[in-house]
C-alpha cells in the first residue's frame, strides 16, 4: 500500500483522500489551519446541471461530478451518518433587463444543445411555483431548470472528514507546507513546521494558495484568491423552494426557512472579511427579487476566496518536471460542484489510469510560455455559478 499525501484539506483535497483511501491507499491530508473552512466552507453548495452529451471536457467533469454526489451523499449519509443536505431542489433563471433576457436565451440554447431540461416559465408559471417572487422592475424573461441540486458544504464537510476518517486517512490541521525537497525528478519531503514529511506521492490541492507552493516547484500557476461574499437570512418558515439565479447574483433555499444570498466577485487579494458595500448589494438584489425577505432575521454574513484562474478553467495534472507531485486546484465558482469528478480522475491519473475525462485541456502548465495553447473552449460557465 503506498502513501499519497495531500497538501490542502478543502473539499478538493479531502474528497480526492477519500476516493484514494476507498481504492486502499494510505493517505494522509495537512492543512495550514482548519480542514474544510476557507472557500469550501463558505460556497453556497449549488449544483447547476450539466449536460450528459458533451466533447467538452469542463462540461463531462461536470456531468460525472453531478452523478457522483447523488451516490456519494447516500454513502457518506450510510456510512458516517451525516447528511449533507444534497436534494434536487430545481432553479428558477430570471431576467430584468434586455441585456440579461439576453444572456438566459443564449444559455438556454447552450442547455438544449447539452440535454440539459431548461423550460421557458411565462410571469403566471413564476406565480403558481415560486409566489413569493416578485421582481421589482418587472420581468423580462424567466426559465426552469428542474434538475438544479443543492448541498450544505458545512454538512457535506463534516461528513467528508469523518468519511475519511473511517477510511484511515490521517488529517493533520495546522501544518502548512512551507517548502520542497526535490532529488532525482521527485519530491521527497515536503517541509512543515511539525517536521519532514514524505510520501511516495504528494498532491497540491491548496486552493486560491497553490500559486505560491507551485512556484517552489518551479511551475507557474495562474490563479489568485476572488473573494465572495454572502449573506444568511432567515425566516420562521421557508418563502422559496427553488434556487432563485440572476446573472451572477442568487439565492439559495434550504428546508428550515434559511436564504442564503450571494455573490460578490471582489479581487481584493487574501482579504476574508465582509463590507458594507457587499452586504447593501446583496441585500439590494434579494429583496428585489422577493420583498417578503425584507421580515427576515440577517443572521450573519461571511466570505471565502474563489480560487480563480484566468482562463476559467481549473489545473488538473501532474506536474511535468516531477514524477511524484500533481495538482489540483483553480475550480472557482464551481469547485463545490467539481470536487467529486476531481477526485475520481486525479485519483486514477495517481494510480496509473487513464483518467474518464481527458485531462489533457486542464494540465497544470497549459498557460506556460513554452506550452501549446489548450484547445478545449470553456463555455461550461453557462448554467449557474456559485
Ligand atoms: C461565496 C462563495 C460561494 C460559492 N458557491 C459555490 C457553489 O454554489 N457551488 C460550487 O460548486 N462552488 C462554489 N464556490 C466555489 C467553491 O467553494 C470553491 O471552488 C472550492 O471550495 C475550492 O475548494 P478547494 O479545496 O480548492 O479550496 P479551499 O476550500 O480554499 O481549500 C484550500 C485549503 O488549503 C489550505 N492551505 C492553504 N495553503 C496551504 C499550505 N501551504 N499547506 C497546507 N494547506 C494549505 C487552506 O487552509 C484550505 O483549507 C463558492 C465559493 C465562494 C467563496
Amino acid at each position: 500500500m503506498s502513501e499519497c499525501l495531500v497538501v490542502g484539506g478543502g473539499v478538493v483535497g479531502l474528497s480526492i483522500a477519500y476516493e484514494l483511501a476507498g481504492r486502499g491507499r494510505r493517505v494522509r491530508v495537512i492543512d495550514a489551519a482548519q480542514p474544510g473552512r476557507e472557500a469550501s466552507w463558505a460556497g453556497a453548495g449549488i449544483l447547476p446541471p450539466a449536460g450528459s452529451h458533451s466533447d467538452e471536457p469542463l462540461e463531462q467533469l461536470a456531468a460525472l461530478s453531478n452523478r457522483l454526489h447523488a451516490q456519494w451523499w447516500e454513502h457518506l449519509r450510510d456510512d458516517t451518518g451525516i447528511d449533507n443536505g444534497f436534494r434536487r431542489s430545481g432553479a428558477i433563471y430570471l431576467a430584468r433587463s434586455a441585456t440579461e433576457a439576453r444572456a438566459l436565451q443564449t444559455l438556454a440554447s447552450v442547455a438544449h444543445r447539452r440535454h440539459i431540461v431548461v423550460e421557458p416559465l411565462s410571469q403566471e408559471s413564476l406565480r403558481e411555483i415560486e409566489p413569493a417572487v416578485r421582481p421589482r422592475g418587472g420581468l423580462e424573461a424567466a426559465y426552469y431548470a428542474p434538475t438544479e441540486c443543492q448541498i450544505r458544504n458545512p454538512r457535506h464537510l463534516k461528513a467528508l472528514l469523518v468519511g475519511c476518517a473511517q477510511r484511515g486517512v490521517e488529517v493533520l490541521p495546522g501544518t502548512p507546507a512551507e517548502d520542497f525537497e526535490i532529488r532525482d525528478g521527485r519530491i521527497e519531503v515536503v517541509v512543515t513546521p511539525a517536521g519532514r514529511l514524505s510520501a511516495d506521492t504528494v498532491c497540491i490541492t491548496t486552493g486560491a494558495w497553490s500559486g505560491a507552493l507551485a512556484r517552489k516547484l518551479g511551475l507557474t500557476l495562474e490563479i489568485k484568491p476572488i473573494r465572495g461574499q454572502i449573506l444568511l437570512l432567515s425566516q420562521p418558515r421557508p418563502v422559496l423552494s427553488h434556487i432563485i439565479n440572476e446573472s451572477s447574483r442568487y439565492l439559495v433555499p434550504r428546508p428550515d426557512g434559511r436564504v442564503l444570498v450571494g455573490s460578490t466577485e471582489d479581487d481584493v487579494g487574501f482579504d476574508r472579511s465582509t463590507t458594507a458595500q457587499g452586504a447593501g448589494d446583496l441585500l439590494h438584489f434579494a429583496l428585489g427579487l422577493v420583498p417578503e425577505l425584507g421580515n427576515s432575521q440577517l443572521e450573519r454574513s461571511w466570505a471565502g476566496l474563489r480560487p480563480a484562474t484566468v482562463d476559467g478553467m481549473p489545473y488538473l495534472g501532474r506536474v511535468p518536471s516531477l514524477d511524484n507531485a500533481f495538482i489540483a486546484a483553480g475550480h472557482f465558482r464551481g469547485g463545490l460542484q467539481l470536487s467529486t469528478g476531481t477526485a475520481v480522475v486525479m485519483s486514477q491519473l495517481i494510480d496509473g489510469e487513464t483518467p474518464e475525462v481527458d485531462l489533457s485541456v486542464f494540465r497544470v502548465d497549459r498557460l506556460s510560455h513554452d506550452s501549446p495553447a489548450p484547445q478545449a473552449s470553456k463555455t461550461r460557465p453557462a448554467v449557474s455559478l456559485g
